[in-house]
């Protein structure tokens, strides 16, 4: 802490900058000491040491591995700085200070370092929690032998958060974000977890963009606890929708215009989304956020995650959206994510649906497999929603060019055969059921225009 007298920060964490002290815990001993405590600059060190030894001896029964004894866990910051946190500076996490009740609600010039933080997801990982809650993240990464360069960087990071806030949000959030960075508890999570993570997520979970990876690692990956928690954030945040103001609601209202293809298209899509029962849903190669419009206006999609691989095409969503400008009761629905659907993304998981129209024939054939995986194995969404075009109708459109396709970027586009023949083995290898829908005008020998696929997974 660096605001003037920062010894301050003493009374903050009821420890008193004079003295080093320790604490005994279940699985060690914590000392506090302040290496430097001026006027200008205060600093107080939370130091652990983790017995492993004792740790496999009080679980009981016989070790069976040796990794039970030799482990990064004495070394790095993980699910046992977080229990240090809450057992020594619990008062100043919950955002108390007897002695000087105005200074715990004040915001202060804060700075924290972890010394070794092991992050699953790397830098850009470690910056998309920490950036969205107004901290200046700096890391240092580690490689992973210094005999051995080649062998590449580690997992382990020295962190340095900067920012102005109070003293217990900075706590709350490193006893949450610590464990989720590592992606390891050393204890049973189980529903009381859930309400842990409620308590402490307070104020600022339900809007962090990365509340879902958040929630999903906080909670061991366990989807029905993960599914519970966000749906308990989202509640308590989430409105009453009013209708999303967008520039095209005034479009939608010449009820004579003949409703276009894109509009039965995003129709389709919003009714087998409905009938899935999803809450949370995304829309992968959102484009310019068509579809992304629409379930805003439905209640029932909590959490809306667009993800597009072209920053072009996320600026002129987030424009025509006004996500700058939304209320912001709508605004923690919605999140607008830069990736690309082939290659594995955890925020892209623990969702119930996902849509992806008109993107599957921009992807490189070459890329499909990876792009199934990514989707059908990782991502693994209840329910799937493609659409792509039918190339038997193409003759159809007048001023298409025979042999052309619709657009140059596609790079194939399928017939109602090659379409449901991929879909049907890609259902069988994934675990998926397929059924397909005609989108459009349809002739009798040619079929619809669009073709949609429904994929479902038994729960
Ligand atoms: N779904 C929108 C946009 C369809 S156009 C709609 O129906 O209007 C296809 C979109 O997919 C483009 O925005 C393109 O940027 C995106 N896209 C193409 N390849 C992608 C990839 N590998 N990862 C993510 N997005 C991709």
């Amino acid at each position: 802490m660096s605001a003037s007298p920062a010894t301050d920060l003493g009374y903050l964490l009821h420890k008193n900058p004079a003295r080093a002290q320790s604490f005994e815990l279940a699985f060690g001993k914590a000392y506090v000491f302040y290496p430097e405590a001026s006027e200008e600059r205060c600093t107080a060190a939370l130091m652990l040491e983790v017995d492993p030894i004792g740790l496999v001896r009080r679980r009981g029964g016989d070790p069976r591995t040796l990794e039970e004894y030799v482990n990064d866990r004495p070394y790095v910051a993980s699910s046992f700085m977080s229990v240090a946190i809450g057992d020594v500076f619990g008062t100043a996490m919950a955002g108390r200070c007897k002695e000087r009740p105005e200074l715990a609600a004040r915001t202060l010039p804060l700075e924290a370092t972890i010394t070794v933080l092991p992050c699953r997801g790397g830098e850009a990982f470690l910056r998309r929690l920490f950036e969205p809650l107004g901290y200046e993240v700096q890391a240092t990464s580690h490689i992973l032998d210094e005999a051995n360069p080649e062998w590449g960087p580690s997992r382990y990071f020295t962190v340095t958060l900067r920012g102005e806030g109070r003293l217990g949000d900075l706590l709350t959030h490193l006893y949450v974000l610590i464990p989720v960075l590592d992606d390891q508890k050393h204890y049973f999570v189980g529903d009381d977890e859930v309400q842990k993570l409620i308590r402490r997520g307070e104020g600022w979970l339900a809007s962090h963009p990365e509340r879902g990876v958040i929630a999903n690692r906080y909670l061991r990956h366990q989807k029905s606890l993960t599914r519970r928690a966000l749906e308990q954030l989202m509640a308590e945040d989430v409105p009453e929708v009013d209708e999303v103001e967008t520039e095209h609601n005034a479009e939608e209202v010449q009820l004579e215009k003949p409703i276009s293809l894109n509009e039965q298209r995003i129709g389709a899509a919003i009714a087998a989304l409905k009938a899935s029962g999803a809450r949370r849903v995304l829309d992968l190669g959102c484009g310019e956020g068509n579809l992304l419009r629409a379930l805003m206006k439905e209640k029932s999609f909590t959490q809306i995650v667009g993800v597009d691989a072209s920053h072009r095409a996320l600026e002129i969503a987030s424009r025509r959206l006004h996500l700058e400008t939304m209320p912001e009761k709508q605004r923690v629905r919605l999140s607008l994510v830069h990736g690309s659907l082939t290659y594995r993304d955890e925020r892209l998981c623990g969702f119930e649906a996902a849509a992806a129209l008109e993107v599957v024939e921009h992807l490189d054939p070459a890329r499909l497999n990876a792009f199934e995986r990514s989707l059908f194995e990782f991502a693994r969404p209840q329910t799937i929603v493609m659409t792509t075009p039918n190339i038997d109708y193409n003759v159809k459109f007048e001023n298409l060019s025979a042999g052309k396709l619709r657009h140059k970027d596609h790079r194939f586009e399928w017939t109602r055969a090659q379409f449901q023949a991929w879909a049907r083995s890609v259902s069988e290898r994934f675990g998926y059921d397929a059924r397909f829908i005609p989108i459009g005008p349809e002739d009798a020998a040619l079929g619809a225009p669009t073709q949609m696929g429904v994929f479902t997974r038994p729960a």
